[in-house]
């Protein structure tokens, strides 16, 4: 059976439109499928509808470091070929205006529409006579392999059946269901023997007994900038960024991040006082001017918490002078480690990621073809998950990069 097309890309999400766009401009003819009647959904409702399409602090000689997964360093490869500043290029050469708003990351200066609208223009090919055949909303029923076939998938849509060298598995995660969220993907790693590591919510506000939660439940809405701290000894992480007080428990960005690494059961550390040794700064106030301890607290916390984060010691409330060092010091530690247990998470439904997916050891990480021969997996879909802020785009724009210059490569066309 003659090929319908060179490749089959299945999802039309950051990572897939981004393949699909990249393979036809090498000259490939490119099939793109997704089930969605909306277009790259995730994208228009990403960074609060402005897209944090990237992350300039991405660390070129470690990229890896602002991933999770079971071995992150997978990312490196891919990571290392196109980076934030390719992004940015790719957005400056399309007329796109963007901004760096907080600890590197990159937003566009108006909405999301327009990084799926530059996805879209790079979509109609180029000078070397590639395309993009669009099927969209179309299902993908059943994917066949015939092993010695010059297009050795059979694939079944809705549209009818096409015949493909290659399939690129681009279906994203498991969260927010509404964007078009299936688990297809993890589905055709299984149907082809290729393992999976579990998978999570990532990037999601965390829950808390609602019996010990009363008390904050109330100052719901409050944020105040923290240490957020889990595990121990080498395999320890923590975040410096706001925590937010919710109704059902803790989100903000320190626990957005956290909740990567946060596995149910376990504690974690909060310290309120990032930047500050709170022992030295009490004994300096002791020895220095004439506030208690609750009226020291007062002027570096938000109002409403610190009644209950006092102890409940009559102390609190005497001027620091007359306190000895000793109960200072022991008030200060325990300021500065908040022991939380959360109870959960909220779920995909408000989870921005999902950790686990397709095993990097099933994968290449130069081409992100697995084990089974023509399939490929990128972005979302693999056991790679990048820190808040521009982070998880970059990998789908970079492991789109890495597979469609394979893709070009094996049909002789890079
Ligand atoms: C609310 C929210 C905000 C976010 N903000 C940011 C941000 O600002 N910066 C950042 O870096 N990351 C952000 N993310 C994460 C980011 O959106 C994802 O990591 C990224 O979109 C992953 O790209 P992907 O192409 O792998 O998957 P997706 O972009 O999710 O695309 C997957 C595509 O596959 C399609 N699909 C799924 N199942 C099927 C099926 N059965 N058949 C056919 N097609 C299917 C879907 O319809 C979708 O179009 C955010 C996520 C959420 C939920």
């Amino acid at each position: 059976m003659k090929p319908s097309h060179d490749v089959l890309i299945v999802g039309a999400g950051a990572a897939g439109l981004f393949c699909a766009g990249l393979a036809a401009q090498m000259g490939l003819r490119v099939a793109l499928l997704d089930h969605s009647d909306k277009l790259a959904e995730k994208i228009r409702i990403s960074g609060g509808g402005r897209c944090n399409f990237t992350n300039r602090d991405l660390d070129l000689s470690a990229p890896d470091r602002h991933f999770f997964g079971r071995n992150p360093r997978f990312a490196r490869s891919a990571l290392s070929r196109y980076t934030p500043a390719d992004f940015m290029d790719l957005l400056r050469r399309h007329g796109v205006g963007f901004h760096e708003k907080h600890k590197g990351q990159m937003f566009c200066d108006d909405n999301a529409q327009a990084v799926i609208k530059v996805l879209q223009q790079e979509c109609k090919g180029g000078p070397q006579g590639g395309s993009v055949q669009w099927f969209q909303p179309c299902r993908l029923q059943q994917l066949i392999h015939h092993a010695g076939q010059e297009a050795a998938y059979e694939a079944h849509t809705e549209a009818g059946v096409l015949h493909v060298p290659s399939v690129v598995v681009a279906t994203g995660g498991l969260s927010i269901p509404a964007t078009g969220a299936t688990g297809l993907g993890y589905d055709l790693a299984q149907q082809f023997g290729l393992a999976l590591e579990p998978t999570r919510p990532g990037l999601v506000p965390l829950t808390m007994a609602a019996t010990a939660w009363t008390d904050y439940a109330e100052r719901s809405g409050v944020s105040f900038p923290a240490r957020v701290r889990y595990g121990t000894g080498r395999g320890a992480v923590s975040f410096e960024d706001d925590v937010l007080l919710t109704h059902k428990g803790l989100s903000g960005p320190a626990i957005l991040q956290i909740s990567n690494a946060w596995l149910p059961g376990q504690p974690l550390e909060i310290d309120p006082f990032p930047d500050t040794s709170v022992a030295d700064w009490l004994l300096h106030l002791k020895a220095t001017g004439r506030s208690s301890l609750a009226q020291a607290l007062a002027e570096r916390l938000p109002q409403r918490l610190v009644p209950l984060w006092l102890s409940q010691d009559e102390r609190v409330h005497k001027p620091l002078a007359e306190c000895p060092d000793r109960f200072i010091r022991e008030q200060a530690e325990h300021l500065q480690t908040w022991k939380v247990n959360p109870a959960g998470t909220l779920g995909y439904a408000k989870a921005e990621v999902t950790l686990g997916g397709v095993s990097t050891q099933a994968l290449s990480q130069q081409t992100l073809e697995s084990r089974q021969p023509g399939l490929y997996f990128i972005g979302e879909v693999v056991d790679i998950t990048g820190w808040l802020g521009g982070y998880n785009f970059q990998w789908a724009w970079a492991s789109a990069h890495a597979c469609a210059q394979a893709l070009a490569a094996k049909a002789g066309k890079a």
